[in-house]
């Protein structure tokens, strides 16, 4: 591998956003996830004849907005076409598509400075699942399987140019094309699930050389580590083709993740002629200018504002701004909480650290968990009015995560209540100091920061329960 620097790869990513709406593309039918086999289909999406689509107004809606979120124009006039092609799990025989006109093109998302042109976006209907079942002989299993409920629920392609140079470069991409479209309401970008899916096409040429190297589309890439590693494999191999002087043959390459390398799936003898044409059960989608204007006025919040907006308005540091902006959940979460504190610093940190850590940890969103915004804004308030310490605050968010009390209630159940009684400390405080002697000396001989040894030992004997600002007023008057 050690050629790698004479070469350059070019990349271009082809994604398909699953559509969060409650219907299908062209039918009333349901879009929800994980229900029983076949209960969400009509004649529509299982391709009955004589049967006509009807398209759904909601994708055509959420299809402008990503547009306008990814900088595209708009297509004022564009059609839906016919691909055609045997799915065994799209029993119509062909997909419904756009093909020549489609909805939004000529975008561009920025990133770290960089703008990758988006060379197109188009709806189109999704396929079904096939579930193999039965023995497995040496053919594959013995029989498969259909589930037609996912059989034309509505799909995004958006497709860029080959502007990406890395594969990082395409990892972040893709992440903020995730973010966008999750802060969009539009899909919920989850790639392990299937509701984002990523093909990327990748060639390297010698660098300075105008002239593009053939390409190979990799697929099944189901996760952003895959992504990144499945282009460096890629680049690799291709780089050692062309130093050992073999030419790069145009195929589709399946990335395999347990073994963590690309193998070829079709070559372009055997690619498809889709042979597209117009959709004769549609009519062709006029777009409206004040459509467009009434979305453009309704676009929440995307990742680069939110950004900006958390280092300008909260006073976060570009890093923290972009952990948090990154996740959309995390950064809608964080910003219902910052409406309830006047911390918004401290709500960052929980953010960023405990909380991260552990829904990390447990590989889920903060949704996931039982914790609210009300009561994060609740845990920030107690530790400012000294009722509980940051160290008490560090024992209770796990809880609060898992269990879904308000802090007040968890708090005072596990007996962590703040000690405020004077007396009670004052005892204690007397006795750190009588205990250490020579810290005593040190302290009168003007090395006043050992008072930090003296809190310590006061917070160790009452378990991180007394209250900081009574515990240095009275060791200060102990020691004074
Ligand atoms: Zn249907």
């Amino acid at each position: 591998m050690k050629n790698l620097q004479k070469y350059e790869p070019v990349i271009g990513l082809e994604i398909h956003a699953q559509l969060s709406t409650k219907s299908k593309i062209f039918c009333n039918s349901a879009t929800e996830f994980g229900k029983e086999h076949n209960s969400q289909i009509c004649p529509v999406c299982t391709g009955y004849p004589g049967v006509l689509p009807v398209l759904n107004k909601k994708v055509v809606e959420y299809a402008i907005l990503t547009g306008l979120a990814l900088n595209c124009e708009i297509a004022k006039f564009s059609k839906f076409d016919r691909k055609h092609y045997f799915y065994p799990d799209l029993p119509k025989n062909i997909q419904i598509s756009q093909y020549d006109l489609p909805v939004c093109k000529n975008g561009h998302i920025t990133i770290k400075g960089r703008k990758i042109r988006i060379n197109r976006i188009h709806m189109e209907e999704d396929a079904g699942k096939l579930v193999h079942a039965g023995a497995a002989g040496l053919a594959g299993s013995a029989y498969s399987l259909v589930d037609y409920n996912r059989t034309g629920t509505p799909l995004l392609e958006i497709v860029s140019e080959a502007d990406i140079t890395s594969p990082e470069e395409a990892r972040i991409y893709t992440e903020e094309l995730r973010n966008t479209v999750r802060y969009l309401g539009v899909c919920d970008g989850n790639l392990e699930e299937g509701s984002l899916r990523c093909d990327a096409n990748v060639s390297v040429r010698p660098i300075g050389r105008e002239k593009l190297g053939t390409k190979v589309e990799i697929k099944n890439l189901n996760s952003f580590r895959a992504l990144q590693k499945a282009l460096e494999y890629e680049i690799a191999r291709q780089t050692d083709e062309l130093e050992n002087g073999n030419a790069i043959i145009q195929e589709t390459r399946l990335w395999k993740d347990d073994e963590s390398i690309t193998i070829s799936m079709r070559t372009k003898e055997e690619a498809h002629d889709y042979r597209y044409f117009p959709e004769p059960d549609l009519v062709p989608l006029e777009i409206d200018a004040e459509w467009v204007h009434r979305l453009r006025e309704q676009m929440p919040e995307l990742p680069q504002e939110k950004r900006a907006r958390y280092m300008e308005k909260v006073g976060l540091c570009e890093a923290d701004a972009n952990t948090i902006a990154d996740s959309a959940d995390t950064a809608l979460f964080f910003d219902r909480v910052i409406s309830l504190t006047l911390n918004p610093r401290a709500a960052a940190n929980w953010l960023m650290g405990d909380i991260t850590a552990y829904i990390k940890d447990k590989k889920i969103s903060i949704n996931d968990t039982k914790l609210t915004p009300e009561s994060l804004a609740g845990m920030i308030e107690m530790i400012e009015r000294g009722k509980i310490s940051n160290a008490i605050a560090k024992k209770i968010i796990v809880p609060l995560m898992e269990t879904g009390d308000s802090p007040e209630k968890t708090v005072e159940e596990k007996g962590l209540l703040v000690i405020s009684d004077e007396g009670q400390i004052l005892d204690i405080v007397k006795k750190v100091i009588a205990d250490s002697p020579g810290e005593v000396e040190k302290y009168k001989a003007g090395k006043t920061q050992v008072i930090g040894f003296f809190v310590g030992r006061v917070m160790k004997e009452t378990r991180g329960k007394a209250d900081p600002g009574l515990v240095n007023r009275l060791l200060q008057q102990e020691l004074g």
